[in-house]
């Protein structure tokens, strides 16, 4: 930002209005993935720190229009302003349980999908997920719901408490509830303790180096771990890309990891591979 003021305006704008128009063309776009199965899912292991057993994976979306594949980071943003993430996260759920029921029958992992704020505002929602399950016959207790900390407490005192009820009858059933990104946002203890609540994710952005270069996401990760041990959670380090991290997150007592050292997200059928090959955890 070199000159100041207006001439910064008028040099953005037609940045700002191409953007925008990208948006546009993406939203619509967006609108036919279904339809035209361009949306995938892709997995990614989630392993316990200790015997590298894999006790479970995360579905993670993709979509690949004609185009050239569009990251989630990109559209998930979108489909949340559109809506569109109502219709593609039932998507989502039904194609990551029909697939994890698959591997289930010989492989003891649970299944972890993301859930947007936008998808738990629906009344229908416990419903959607509970005949998803009963469809493909995965057993509620082999399911994860992820849902980040600004999703559980951003949408507003009166629709907090509505999506706290909704997420209470789905654990009645014993599905399971992970806060995302655990950190990033503003949830203090005490309201972590009201919240239905079973897994917490520390962010990547806290999963500590070896190289000692930042002792505060050290101590962040060590607090968060003596957190779950407190609320009686477990947890789940982010985002750990080397042997140091891992045998880091293990001299802190994290029993649970993810990330690129152990194995990257990957279509269905390679993990179905990875698992016959891996001990049943
Ligand atoms: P997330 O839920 O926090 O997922 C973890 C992201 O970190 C994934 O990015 C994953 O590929 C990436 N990752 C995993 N291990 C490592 C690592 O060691 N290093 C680094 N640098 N990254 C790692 P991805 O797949 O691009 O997804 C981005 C975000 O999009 C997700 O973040 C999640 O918030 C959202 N998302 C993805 N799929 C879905 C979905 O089906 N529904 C909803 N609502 N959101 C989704
Ligand atoms: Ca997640
Ligand atoms: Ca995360
Ligand atoms: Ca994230």
């Amino acid at each position: 930002a070199k000159g100041a003021g207006k001439n910064c305006v008028v040099a953005y704008e037609p940045r700002m209005r191409a953007d925008r128009l990208n948006l546009t063309r993406l939203a619509a776009g967006l609108r036919h993935a279904i339809g035209r199965r361009e949306l995938a899912l892709h997995y990614q292991p989630v392993v316990e720190l200790a015997s590298g057993a894999v006790i479970g994976v995360e579905a993670l979306l993709r979509w690949t229009p004609e185009t050239g594949a569009v990251p989630p980071t990109t559209f998930i943003p979108i489909a949340e302003e559109t809506g569109l993430i109502v219709p593609i996260g039932t998507w989502v759920l039904q194609q990551a349980c029909r697939d994890a029921v698959s591997w289930h029958r010989y492989h003891d992992t649970v299944l972890t999908v993301n859930v947007s704020a936008r998808q738990l505002r629906e009344p229908d929602f416990p419903q959607t997920v509970l005949d998803t399950l009963r469809d493909s016959g995965l057993p509620p207790s082999a399911l994860i719901l992820e849902i980040t900390e600004t999703a559980l407490l951003a949408v507003g005192a009166v629709e907090t408490r509505r999506v706290i009820a909704r997420l209470e009858e789905l654990r009645r059933h014993g599905i399971r509830i992970a806060v995302d990104d655990f950190g990033t946002g503003y949830s203090s203890l005490s309201y972590l303790r009201h919240l239905p609540v079973d897994i917490l994710k520390i962010d990547r952005a806290f999963t500590p180096d070896s190289d000692g270069d930042s002792a505060e996401n050290a101590a962040f990760t060590r607090a968060i771990l003596q957190l779950g041990r407190t609320l009686d959670l477990n947890t789940i380090a982010e985002g750990v890309e080397t042997a140091g991290q891992a045998r880091l997150l293990q001299e802190m007592e994290c029993q649970l990891a993810q990330g690129y050292h152990f194995a990257r997200p990957m279509p269905a059928t390679a993990l179905a591979q990875l698992l016959a090959g891996s001990p049943a955890g």
